[in-house]
């Protein structure tokens, strides 16, 4: 049994200069790949079920699916739900055995971000599940624009919520496609001044992979969420698989091959992340 709470890798990597992937996981298939990546290149990681996951599989499913796979892992899971938009969401992730929730209030103004997030790290923390809060807001490629983290409001904002992983806003954008962007060193200097909260960086798949290394080695960043470069690698061996033999129509069998491209894909996002 390795499944661990996010404060559990979260803080191993921060003392000693290493980042763990928050994987963004859609179905049962890469979620056994990523499992097998980790296991190879010996490293932790986090199952994440964000609104489009739970749109396709109901959370108590998904929890069981984790927690499965956790079980036999031999190294530490955490079983994560990302983005959850109400207290509703997040008390449905910790009754289905998750280890792990995003409570998502950075659309909202910040003393009401504040307060719900901290109601949510105090229901987490007594179900003995770790919370991650959003401070700023990190926007969508091609949707809503970014509002980049205030240094002040995140000091303020992981003070008074107690949150154990702080995602913030620092030229990150969700669903990028390419790593063209590069993130705000500036002002990830300057948040990173004032908190001693692990911090996270969401869109993780924009961010250059130079850049991934030297922030998982020497910044408080410890978490990146992977999630586009990951399904693009298996969007593309399913396409290959389903058009390499037009006369097959079993998915297991189709399915099967998207296992070896997605764990090699995912070999490499994890030893990116690695300390030096
Ligand atoms: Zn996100």
């Amino acid at each position: 049994m390795t499944l661990v709470t996010l404060k559990d890798v979260l803080q191993p990597a921060l003392k000693n200069g290493y980042a763990v992937a928050g994987l963004v996981t859609l179905g049962w298939e890469e979620m056994r790949a990523y499992v097998a990546a980790a296991e190879a290149e010996n490293c932790p990681v986090i199952l994440q079920a964000g609104p489009s996951c739970r749109d396709h599989t109901p959370l108590p499913i998904l929890g069981k699916m984790f927690r499965h796979l956790a079980e036999a892992a031999s190294v530490p899971v955490v079983a994560h739900l990302d983005h959850g938009y109400t207290v509703e969401d997040c008390r449905i992730a910790i009754d289905s055995g998750f280890t792990s929730v995003m409570f998502d209030g950075s659309r909202k103004p910040l003393s009401e971000n504040i307060t719900e997030t901290a109601a949510i790290v105090e229901m987490a923390h007594a179900a003995g599940v770790s919370c991650e809060g959003e401070i700023g807001f990190v926007g969508y490629s091609g949707g809503e624009g970014s509002a980049g983290t205030n240094p002040d409001e995140a000091a303020q904002f992981a003070r008074e919520t107690g949150v154990d992983a702080m995602a913030i806003s620092v030229g990150n954008v969700h669903l990028q496609q390419d790593k063209e962007g590069g993130l705000d060193m500036d002002r990830i200097r300057a948040i990173e001044a004032v908190t001693e909260v692990p911090l996270v960086i969401h869109g993780g798949s924009g961010v250059p992979v130079e850049q991934r290394s030297a922030l998982a080695r020497g910044s408080k960043v410890c978490k990146f969420n992977i999630g586009t470069e990951l399904r693009m690698a298996f969007g593309h061996a399913l396409r290959e698989a389903v058009n390499h033999d037009p006369s097959r129509f079993d998915r297991v069998q189709i399915l099967k091959e998207t296992h070896d491209p997605v764990v090699t894909a995912t070999r490499q996002v994890l030893r990116a992340f690695k300390g030096a």
